[in-house]
């Protein structure tokens, strides 16, 4: 659809598609409201795309306090494991322990037994010396004492944004990306009255009327309202990743590490078939509307903890694919060292546009819980709103519905085997029925060795409002980040699948490749490749 075909009055205007807008948007829909959201570029293109991937309490804010933080994070995180299983993964870490070398045994001990309590139930355990090498054989032996293992989980987060946008569309919302808000109109006493947008792709502009907008436009918020509070400002915080092939060491948890250089937390994680190191924090200078990429300085820093904690292993720069890197939303009082910043979410609201930024992957529902609770007094009165009385997660919301909910998950599908069931159900939620229907066993192989499957390709070109190959290859099916070169090797082949759903022509396609591979290799190469 595009911002012509649209109506154009809506009881709320969300603006930005990453996790938060997509949070809110889903929440809005769910409580019957007729919500659209809108979003500059494409649906995860900011920082929900370049995230660790991580949903967790975040072990690191104990030690600074933040109790509370964790605790409604690591709810969040056990809520978002039962509702979407298959696209939040349970995920294992292990942290080793050496004699000179970052936090202690006791203190990591101390901090994981609390944060087992927060869940509710022990999820960490010891493991010697000898246990620590069977699972890792090339760690630093050097002062080694034992390790740590605790659970957390992953998520493909741009697919996750997908998830959220896709069922609020299903169930009556509108959502579209590459249409920018480029101006809030207002009454005469200030209230909000409309939006101006901006459809990037043809040009056309329009007018929404609306009483409530939220701005959920993460590192961008100041645009549309300015910190209400003096000398608190966003600072935009760049973080970094290198990604690897499996291939360099087939890992099957997350190892945790104090960096070398600075002792910040440090980690290589296996995602999809790869291996993820990360990550830098680092002041971005760049214009934020250009794609934000991993400089020399921040591979060489990551390389140097890589070589640090896996010396047997001997990677260096030349066994990287690709990179990524995410501008973090962050609200600084006072420029205090960057790892030092507060990582949690403020709302301000001023006369129905409310503004909601920082915050974390893992806690985006109580962000928009929030956000719409700012926004109760402006949207209608009917509405089923009692759920949004809880702030900050203290009581449980309402909760979605779960996969033993939906009829759909006990079809019957022989020759497709669990997991594969379940990425699809995770990723796809309702669509995932017609896609186990509608396509043959061959369409569900692996592309190349990494776990999207072929038909991911085919059900994105078809469903998944594609505007560029970058959609496609970066944020839907995301094998732009770790097959060799974005997976140019490939694109003649998605061509041919893609053709009959994207209408493009001979001369569009040709195009697109030239302009992904210049892209890809500008910002997503391994950063000592680039031209
Ligand atoms: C390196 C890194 C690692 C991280 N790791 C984790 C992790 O492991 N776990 C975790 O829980 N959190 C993590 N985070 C934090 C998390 O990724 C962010 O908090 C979250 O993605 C922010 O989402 P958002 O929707 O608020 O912002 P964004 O995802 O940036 O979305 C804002 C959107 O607004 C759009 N926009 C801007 N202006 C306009 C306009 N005028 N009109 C329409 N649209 C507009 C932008 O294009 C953008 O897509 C990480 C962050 C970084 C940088």
């Amino acid at each position: 659809m595009q911002l012509i075909d649209t109506a154009n009055t809506f009881d709320l205007v969300i603006i930005g598609g990453g996790v938060t807008g997509a949070g809110v948007f889903h929440e809005a829909v769910n409580m019957g409201l007729k919500a659209i959201l809108l979003e500059a570029k494409d649906f995860s293109w900011g920082t929900s795309s370049r995230s660790s991937k991580m949903v967790h309490g975040g072990l690191r804010y104990l030690k600074e306090g933040k109790f509370l933080l964790t605790r409604s994070a690591v709810r969040e995180r056990e809520r978002l494991l039962k509702t979407y299983p298959g696209l939040v993964n349970p995920l294992n870490f292990l942290m080793p322990i050496y004699k000179d070398h970052g936090p202690s045994k006791s203190s990591m001990k101390i901090g994981l037994s609390i944060y087992s309590f927060l869940a509710g139930q022990k999820q960490h355990q010891s493991f010697t010396k000898n246990q620590t090498l069977e699972f890792i054989p090339q760690i630093r032996k050097d002062n080694l004492v034992s390790s740590v293992g605790f659970k957390d989980a992953q998520v493909d987060d741009a697919r996750l944004v997908l998830r959220l946008i896709n069922d609020g569309c299903l169930a009556g919302g509108v959502a579209l990306n590459y249409t920018k808000v480029i101006g809030i109109e207002r009454d005469k006493k200030g209230h909000v009255a409309a939006i101006n947008a901006l459809d990037t792709q043809t040009g056309h502009t329009a007018e929404l009327k609306t009483k409530a907008v939220i701005n959920a436009t993460g590192a961008w918020a100041e645009q549309f309202h300015p910190s209400p509070e003096k000398r608190h400002h966003l600072r935009p915080l760049r973080g970094s990743h290198l990604i690897f092939p499996k291939s360099i060491l087939p890992l099957d948890r997350v190892i945790s590490f104090a960096h070398p250089n600075d002792l910040r937390p440090a980690f290589m994680f296996p995602w999809n078939g790869c291996n993820i190191l990360g990550t830098t924090e680092v002041d971005h200078e760049n214009n934020l509307d250009k794609e934000p990429f991993v400089t020399e300085d921040e591979a060489s820093y990551l390389i140097d903890g890589l070589q640090f904690i896996l010396p047997g292993l001997d990677i260096t720069l030349k066994n990287c694919v690709a990179s990524i890197a995410g501008i973090r939303p962050i609200l600084s009082k006072k420029k205090k060292k960057a790892s030092k910043e507060s990582r949690e979410h403020v709302v301000w609201e001023d006369k129905g546009l409310v503004t909601v930024t920082g915050g974390k992957l893992t806690t985006f529902r109580i962000l928009a819980l929030d956000a719409l609770n700012a926004a109760k007094k402006y949207l209608p009165k009917h509405l089923e709103t009692k759920h949004l009385k809880t702030k900050s997660g203290k009581k449980a919301p309402k909760p979605d519905m779960t996969p033993d909910m939906n009829p759909e998950m006990n079809l019957d599908f022989p020759n497709i085997s669990e997991n594969i069931r379940q990425r699809l159900y995770g990723r796809y939620g309702q669509m995932a029925g017609e896609i186990l229907k509608n396509n043959d066993d061959k369409s569900f192989s692996p592309i190349a060795n990494t776990s999207s499957l072929w038909v991911e390709i085919s059900h994105a070109a078809q469903h998944e409002n594609i505007h560029n190959l970058s959609d496609l290859m970066l944020r839907r099916v995301r094998i732009g980040l770790f097959l060799p070169h974005g997976g140019k090797a490939y694109l003649d082949k998605i061509e041919k699948i893609c053709k009959p759903f994207l209408s493009w022509d001979q001369e569009r396609w040709a195009n697109e490749k030239t302009i992904y591979i210049n892209l890809w290799q500008k910002y997503y190469s391994p950063p000592n490749g680039r031209k």
